[in-house]
């Protein structure tokens, strides 16, 4: 199936209220310009690089979400082309980011990314952290956290997801209900192609998906990125 197709497929699917997030990692230009072509809003980057390239095509059409793991020598250029930065797991990366928006008077919406999965390779922070990460950062002038990210398992059985997602929503709606100022939690971003059915049924509303949209993935086009 086209990118195209793939694209309509799912936005027909989708429920009401759930964004879909095209994951472009490895993707030319051309592709990510057909996936906005096609309907998508927002297109989720993991390299700061592949993502100027595709911003040179795509521009303001669609809005760019950052979704892989920010080194801070990259939080000046992040800070200039995404619209959300999804993966915030320490008070150090968000204090570049919000120290980068502060030059342009720019306010960036950001969400805490969890390692549900509690796998120590991963990024993100644990459940039990996210909390005093959120307090600390909630204080930071020019970056706006509204809600949380999770990736859970890559690989296995889907419904190994599941309880992941769970702890992430309960840990979600927890959050929420302290009132944080300056903390608005409204996004939960939660499940890939092989998960995204799961992470509806677990309260997700907004989805990034790569390779049900643009197809298997070929080599990382800037693996010194
Ligand atoms: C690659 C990626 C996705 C999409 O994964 P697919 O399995 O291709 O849908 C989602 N989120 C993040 C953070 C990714 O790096």
């Amino acid at each position: 199936m086209s990118i195209t197709e793939n694209i309509r497929r799912l936005l027909r699917e989708l429920p009401e209220g759930v964004e879909l997030v095209a994951a472009a990692k490895g993707r030319t230009p051309e592709e990510v310009l057909e996936a906005v072509e096609a309907g998508v809003k927002s297109i989720g980057e993991n390299y700061v690089q592949e993502a100027e390239q595709a911003f040179a095509v795509v521009g303001r059409r669609a809005k760019w979400h950052f979704i892989g793991h920010l080194q801070k020598n990259k939080a000046k250029k992040a800070a200039a082309l995404f619209d959300m930065i999804e993966t915030i797991d320490s008070v150090e990366i968000a204090r570049e980011i919000d120290k980068r928006c502060a030059q342009s008077s720019k306010v960036m919406p950001v969400l805490v990314e969890i390692n549900s999965g509690r796998e120590r390779e991963k990024t993100g922070v644990l459940p039990e952290d996210a909390e005093r990460l959120l307090r600390e950062i909630s204080a930071l002038p020019n970056i706006k956290v509204m809600g949380l990210m999770t990736m859970g398992p890559r690989f296995g059985d889907p419904e190994d997801s599941r309880p992941c997602f769970a702890e992430t929503r309960r840990l979600y709606h927890r959050l929420k209900e302290l009132g944080l100022p300056a903390v608005e939690m409204r996004y939960l971003s939660m499940g890939m192609t092989n998960s995204y059915r799961i992470a509806i049924e677990e309260g997700a509303n907004i989805m990034r998906i790569g390779t049900g949209i643009f197809g298997q993935r070929r080599r990382n086009r800037n693996p010194a990125d």
